[in-house]
């Protein structure tokens, strides 16, 4: 078979492979992208929920004034591209339990820095539609990326500029490394990146990184008569999704990758949800994918220096919606102008004599 020279091949088309897959092809790339397009991925399942507070102590999110508010214009640029709509800056309402969740928000919200981020709820102001008897906080800059329509408009665009898709599974036999190219079947490439989730556990190259899979529940209620202006959050949250339809999650299995649904686990969302909705709820829908989280919490990027020609894209954990924003375009220049790699990410961390998962190679 004729050999066909591109730039890169990407394997796996979730939100890592595909919004760097666009970020080269801005950078005029000629690519493969290999995936075996399965229903439940954690891209395919994802709420893409975006927030810059974590729950647990009112924290800023790594990296946090790096992503926001950038991540919404991120999108939108991408939108005007592939002329669709998927980026969504919603208020979240985050409700509070008892009286010392309120001292810790209220506490925070004074806090320097956090002034863009969080708003406080007065007890009295009584203009929301849910009861906070603790009263509240706006989270002002949480929002949602829907996941699917952005990556299914994303695949479209890329094919109709004349990149190449191949439905399958990636044969790592087949991927030959050269010292200047590699070849995966009948192409030759600069590189390949591995962009692959949790299906990084099989890779010959890449299964070093410190995988703690965390399996996830999301749901599709009807609730009718709730105001659609915000993301009503306890613990648990519920998004806008036009209609009387709401995406509601989500469920942590941790260190767990087991992908059975069980109807055990909507039950116990529902439960939790109807102490604070009064309104009726119907799930209509409920999915379960395995988020791509690690030890460490941080992203690895790059290629190992013993493969200099494979690289990889991985640990994205519970916020690929958000991370991409920032590394993907990073990434790009990356491959494209050897910008270097910040070495919070560099998957060559690995390696470094002291680190908690130094790798011992045999
Ligand atoms: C229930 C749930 C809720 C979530 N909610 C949010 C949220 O609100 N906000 C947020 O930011 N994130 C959320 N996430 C996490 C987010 O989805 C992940 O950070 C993100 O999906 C990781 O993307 P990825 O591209 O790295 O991996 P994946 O989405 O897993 O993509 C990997 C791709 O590689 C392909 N692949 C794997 N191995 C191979 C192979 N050998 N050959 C070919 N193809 C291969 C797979 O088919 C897949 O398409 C959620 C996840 C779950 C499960």
């Amino acid at each position: 078979m004729e050999e066909t020279t591109i730039d890169y091949i990407i394997v796996g088309a979730g939100i890592a492979g595909t919004s760097l897959a666009l970020e080269l092809h801005k950078r005029n790339q000629k690519l493969l992208i290999v995936d075996e397009f399965k229903k439940n991925t954690s891209s395919r399942v994802a709420a893409g929920m975006l927030s810059p507070i974590v729950p647990r102590n009112v924290q800023k999110t790594w990296k946090c004034f790096d992503i926001f508010p950038n991540v919404y214009d991120y999108y939108r640029e991408w939108e005007d591209t592939l002329n669709e709509k998927f980026i969504y800056q919603i208020p979240g309402l985050q409700i509070h339990k008892n009286s010392s969740h309120t001292k810790n928000w209220r506490k925070r919200s004074r806090e320097r820095g956090f002034d863009i981020l969080l708003k406080d709820i007065p007890r009295e102001e009584n203009i929301y539609p849910l009861k906070m008897p603790f009263g509240g906080s706006l989270n002002l800059l949480s929002g949602r990326l829907d996941v699917q329509n952005f990556m299914n408009s994303a695949h479209l665009f890329l094919k109709s500029k004349g990149q190449i898709f191949k439905n399958e599974a990636c044969n790592y036999n087949q991927v030959i490394e050269q010292p200047n190219y590699v070849n995966y079947q009948n192409y030759k490439a600069k590189g390949v990146i591995f962009c692959e989730g949790y299906g990084v556990r099989k890779n010959p190259w890449y299964s070093i990184i410190p995988l703690n899979p965390s399996s996830g529940d999301l749901f599709t209620y009807e609730i009718k008569d709730l105001d659609p202006s915000y993301i009503y959050k306890m613990k648990e949250w519920i998004i806008p999704l036009g209609g009387d339809k709401w995406l509601a999650g989500s469920t942590y299995h941790f260190e767990n990758d087991d992908e059975t649904i069980y109807n055990e686990d909507a039950e116990k969302m529902l439960k939790q949800f109807k102490e604070w909705v009064k309104q009726p709820i119907k799930i209509i829908d409920h999915k379960k994918g395995v988020r791509p989280t690690v030890h460490g919490r941080r992203p690895f990027l790059g290629s190992r220096k013993d493969h200099p020609r494979l690289f990889v894209y991985n640990g994205l954990g519970s916020k690929g919606s958000s991370l991409v924003s920032f590394f993907s375009p990073q990434y790009a220049e990356h491959l494209t102008e050897g910008i270097e790699i910040i070495e919070e990410v560099d998957i060559n961390r690995l390696f470094t004599s002291g680190s908690e998962h130094t790798y011992q190679e045999n």
